[in-house]
């Protein structure tokens, strides 16, 4: 039987990226949207539509998502997975800085959830896979408003699994740790950049976008009557 589509964002490097690898592996048609549309369409996975979307314009967006359902059937899952994280002092940092954040991070999310969500409630079938962060269970300095971004990922995803539970529509969150991806290089403070790189030696590595696609997958692949609420997962070295 033809496995259904998936739906990733933010696809074209670090977890995203793996993620579309590994449900490639298993043999899922893949929608893979992202910005740099040229490192999406590098990954040479089969059966995948790649489109160029800006998770903050809606209607690129759902262009993107009506082609993919054109070609292979309906979203059976959408992972949210794009995100930027600009770290900073408050005091210090550009409002320009905290908008975009809050743009890609919640409102993309919300985007996407917008664009599946209520065709899943109809088809009583469906799973929206949400990235958040142990920066969303933790809250630090230099991460105000990445971290208050991603506990509003987790408290949105809760809210919406309740509203979609009875409907059969299981929303996952993931919570990785510190990976090793191009995440930090986003950060426009230095010191901060090279703290991040001093902290991976300290800790002898981060954890691998292949880590976190594993986790995606497994709450994925669970029977549809198991809804995987939320993994929390990090290198056994990060104490924070
Ligand atoms: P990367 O920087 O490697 O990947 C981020 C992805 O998001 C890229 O594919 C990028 O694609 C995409 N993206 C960013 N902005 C937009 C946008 N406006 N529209 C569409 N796509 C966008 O980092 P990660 O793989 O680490 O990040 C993936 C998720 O994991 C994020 O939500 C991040 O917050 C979360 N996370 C990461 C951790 C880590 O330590 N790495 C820890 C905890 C959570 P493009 O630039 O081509 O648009």
């Amino acid at each position: 039987m033809n496995k259904p589509l998936i739906a990733i964002t933010g696809a074209s490097s670090g977890i995203g990226e793996e993620t579309a690898r590994a449900f490639a592996r298993e043999g899922h048609p893949l929608l893979l949207m992202a910005r740099r549309i040229e490192r999406l369409e590098a990954l040479g996975l089969p059966d995948c539509l790649c489109r160029r979307v800006d998770v903050t314009d809606l209607e690129s967006f759902r262009k993107a998502v009506q082609k993919g359902v054109e070609r292979f059937g309906p979203v059976d899952c959408l992972v949210n997975n794009a995100g930027t994280m600009l770290l900073s002092k408050a005091h210090l940092q550009d409002v320009v800085e905290w908008e975009r954040m809050l743009d890609v991070n919640v409102k993309g999310m919300l985007n996407g959830i917008h664009l599946v969500l209520s065709d899943m409630i109809q088809r009583h079938a469906g799973t929206i896979i949400n990235i958040a962060s142990v920066a969303g269970l933790k809250p630090g300095p230099n991460l105000a408003v990445y971290s208050g971004t991603k506990f509003a990922v987790r408290s949105i995803s809760e809210s919406i699994r309740e509203e979609a539970a009875p409907y059969d529509v299981r929303v996952t969150v993931i919570s990785p740790g510190l990976a090793e991806t191009e995440l930090l290089e986003h950060t426009t403070v230095q010191e901060l950049r090279e703290s991040f790189e001093n902290l991976k030696e300290d800790m002898g590595g981060f954890l691998e976008p292949a880590d976190v696609a594993r986790a995606i997958l497994y709450a994925y692949n669970q029977p549809r009557e198991v809804c995987v609420r939320e993994i929390v997962l990090a290198p056994t070295r990060q104490i924070r």
